[in-house]
């Protein structure tokens, strides 16, 4: 599970060469703030005793406070969380957030236990992390495993020790202080830099190839918001298959089809919309105008990256391109937009939901559109404009805009 980490390990030592960053600063930006791990003792339904651990990684917060999902997944590990912690910083920094980077969550298996054990091992891991999360310190969030009712229950816990605040966690449910348009927040924020990539490049969304690797929550959106400006969807996969349509697929039919039931989630394949039936991994290879991979890390390798045949990719997981099939696409001329701009749609809208909680305030869906829009825009914006004018690729100029963000507020502090 470190792969995606490890290529931005990669990719942030290229860019500390290449400013010349001082060893110093460079332990400073490397290291964790602060790394937590707790106990977390549950009493099972069948009534033997798991001891489970929960980790919190607090990477950096000379920009605001920490900001990072919390993963409940058996085989995470302190190293991840660290790494992408760090993902995190340099993401809210990529935007332009006023938020630092943490990540963390349980070595637990969500899937073997009941509703009610996972409320308990929440509500006490929210608990025990009540020191030194809250809203002006840490402010967890979904991430694999997690969903809103994570939040809710990590929101109740945290406000019966420290008294209510709803911006202690984002991503809660609507009811709970939630914002209106995060569910699509990070596939839109994917579909308008896909424009706005594709601008650059002299092409229009209106008529444009896509292909969409993986349709959940990211892929599915990112998709209805490229086909609703116009693009052409001519394939889309999951874990089990690709469905492709010249003409564009149908893709309110598809999203009916796979989400209509989210008890049941059907396979795309089975989905009613027209198209033919083919092998998942060929959506890769496909001669289009854009690929968007937004399914898994390490999706196009050093293997696969020589049958790619689009024109540009746009990231929308995280860590879908390995180091070394990044180099190879840097050396072919394909442009790639970097997962730490190109998703960060969602972080943004988790932004202005902890806004929206600080001022006891809800948003209208247009308000929380118009205003990350706006953030999406000047980000993509900055990137571009230091890729044009230094000569730095997409994820160059990303990388060093957000490092030169966090190294400023550092030196501001002092330490
Ligand atoms: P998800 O679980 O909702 O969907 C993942 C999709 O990928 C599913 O359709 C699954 O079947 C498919 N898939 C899995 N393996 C595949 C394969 N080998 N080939 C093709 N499809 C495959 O996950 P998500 O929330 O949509 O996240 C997708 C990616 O985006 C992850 O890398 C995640 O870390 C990243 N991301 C998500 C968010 C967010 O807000 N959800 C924000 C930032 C980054």
């Amino acid at each position: 599970m470190t792969s995606d980490a490890a290529c931005t390990h990669a990719y942030l030592k290229k860019t500390f060469d290449k400013f010349e960053m001082p060893d110093e600063m460079r332990q400073l930006i490397s290291a964790p703030f602060r790394i937590i791990i707790v106990e977390l003792p549950l009493r099972r339904d069948d009534g033997s005793l798991k001891v489970f651990r929960g980790f919190r990684v607090q990477h950096n917060n000379a920009r605001g406070p920490f900001k990072g999902g919390l993963r409940y997944h058996p085989d995470v590990t302190l190293e991840h969380f660290m790494e992408l912690a760090q993902l995190m910083t340099w993401k809210t920094a990529v935007a332009d957030l006023p938020l630092g980077g943490g990540k963390g969550g349980i070595d637990c298996d969500p899937k073997e236990l009941s509703a009610s054990e996972v409320e308990t091992l929440t509500k006490r891991f929210a608990r025990r992390l009540s020191p030194v999360v809250g809203p002006d310190q840490d402010i967890p969030a979904p991430d694999m495993g997690t969903s809103e009712q994570e939040m809710a229950w990590f929101y109740a816990a945290y406000s019966s020790v420290m008294g209510d605040a709803p911006g202690v966690v984002t991503g809660k449910p609507i009811e709970l202080g939630g914002s209106k348009g995060r569910t699509e927040a990070t596939g839109r924020g994917v579909s308008l830099v896909a424009g706005w990539a594709a601008s650059s490049i002299g092409t229009e969304l209106r008529g444009a190839r896509v292909a969409v690797q993986g349709f959940g929550n990211v892929g599915s959106y990112a998709a209805a918001f490229l086909s609703q400006a116009g693009a052409r969807i001519v394939a889309v996969s999951d874990a089990a298959g690709t469905i492709y349509n010249e003409n564009g697929l149908d893709v309110n039919q598809l999203i009916e089809d796979v989400h209509g039931d989210t008890c049941r989630p059907t396979l795309v394949q089975h989905s009613r919309a027209e198209g033919d039936r083919i092998d998942r991994d060929s959506l890769l290879s496909m001669d289009v105008d854009v690929l968007i991979p937004a399914a898994i890390e390490n999706a196009i390798t050093s293997e696969n990256v020589k049958y790619v045949q689009a024109k540009m990719i746009v990231e929308a997981a995280n860590g879908p391109i390995t180091y070394e099939a990044d180099q190879v696409l840097l050396a072919r001329g394909i442009p790639v937009v970097p997962d730490i701009l190109a998703n960060a749609g969602g972080v943004t809208v988790s932004y202005l939901e902890w806004v929206q909680n600080r001022e006891r305030y809800p948003w209208s869906l247009e308000r929380v559109r118009e205003r990350s829009e706006t953030v999406l825009h000047r980000a993509w914006e900055t990137m571009y404009r230091k890729s044009r004018n230094e000569g730095y690729t997409y994820r160059e100029a990303a990388y060093a805009t957000a490092i030169e963000r966090v190294e400023r507020a550092i030196t501001l502090r002092g330490f």
